[in-house]
């Protein structure tokens, strides 16, 4: 195969993927690149987004997964099986996210390099998992010092790669760094106005637990840390007595996640006399559509920080820390 059409293939299943492109401004102009791009492939959007604000244009990034796919669900298709095996980089989030992917990375980590974000971060600040013995909580994503974390190991791994590029990459994650410190300090913030009783976060699964101890929230999750579970009759039960006592407002829906059990709760509440509402829908497990704002790392997180706290008593501006935010309160 010769390189202009290995250029165009990447480039065409990159851009109908996700359109977390870099390095496209060729591509408009039905242009061939001036040199083939690293061909990065992400799991999810959020570890693509990662890697897309590090990567300059020399790197074309594709996320297998989209707005509401759940990542402890997704198994991965034949089409997406062909866009892994042509990658030069494959990055996952790790720590059992995708959790049905296992044995297709393991399989894919003898032709391509695969990297984990998970593995960037400090094991001593890795939380347990609530509902599987012996396993981590997967959703590191939700402390943003945490996640920030990994963009210079990251940005070093890409540099392996990309030699040339190192300064750039390194003055990027720096750059992308010192963003994500800026909307930590937002996050703590607002979360921060809410009335100290009224700081219990309940959603549809476990998937705040690193988000609950960084900023300060106890957190409540119908489902455990993987959606990969039913959660039973008495689960919901328990919850319910959890909302009536506490006497809890609010309650949270997510984009990945069926709204059922949240329902059950509501109505549960209900026939005990004790009004609750869906306080907004959260970005758990996957980001709001690709070129929209919650369509990036730092809206997504935005958006759930805007919205929890308006929903629990606190306050925080409705367009959140950029004025950016589609839907306050949604
Ligand atoms: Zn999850």
């Amino acid at each position: 195969m010769n390189t202009c059409s290995i250029v165009r293939r990447r480039l065409l299943a990159g851009l109908a993927a996700f359109g977390l492109l870099t390095g496209v401004g060729a591509v408009a102009g039905a242009q061939e690149p001036l040199q083939e791009p690293l061909n990065v492939v992400a799991t999810t959007a959020q570890v693509g987004d990662l890697v897309a604000n590090i990567a300059g244009d020399d790197v074309a990034v594709d996320a297998l997964m989209g707005p509401g796919v759940d990542p402890h669900l997704f198994q991965p298709a034949r089409s997406d099986i062909v866009r892994l095996t042509g990658a030069d980089l494959v990055v996952y989030n790790g720590l059992d996210l995708e959790g049905r992917m296992e044995d297709a990375l393991e399989r894919l980590s003898a032709q391509v390099p695969v990297i984990a974000v998970a593995d960037f971060i400090d094991p001593g600040r890795l939380m347990r998992s609530v509902t599987y013995a012996d396993a981590w909580d997967p959703h590191v994503w939700h402390d943003v010092r945490l996640w920030a974390a990994a963009a210079e190991p990251l940005a070093g791994e890409l540099a392996t790669l990309l030699p040339d590029s190192a300064t750039a990459l390194a003055e990027n994650a720096a750059v992308y760094s010192g963003e994500l410190r800026e909307l930590h300090e937002y996050v703590a913030g607002v979360l921060a106005t809410i009335p100290e009783d009224r700081r219990v976060l309940v959603t549809a699964h476990d998937a705040f637990g690193y988000f609950g101890q960084a900023y300060g929230l106890e957190v409540v999750g119908i489902q455990g840390i993987s959606t990969d579970s039913e959660a039973g009759l008495r689960r919901i039960e328990e919850i319910v007595d959890l909302l009536v006592t506490r006497e809890i407002a609010a309650v949270f829906v997510e984009t990945s996640v069926s709204e059922r059990n949240v329902a059950a709760l509501i109505e549960g509440a209900a026939a005990r006399g004790h009004t609750v509402a869906v306080g907004g829908t959260l970005y758990s497990d996957a980001m709001g559509q690709p070129g929209s704002y919650e369509g990036t790392y730092i809206g997504m997180i935005d958006h759930n920080a805007t919205v929890i706290a308006n929903a629990l008593g606190g306050q925080a501006p409705a367009g959140g820390m950029n004025g950016r935010l589609a839907v306050a309160g949604q």
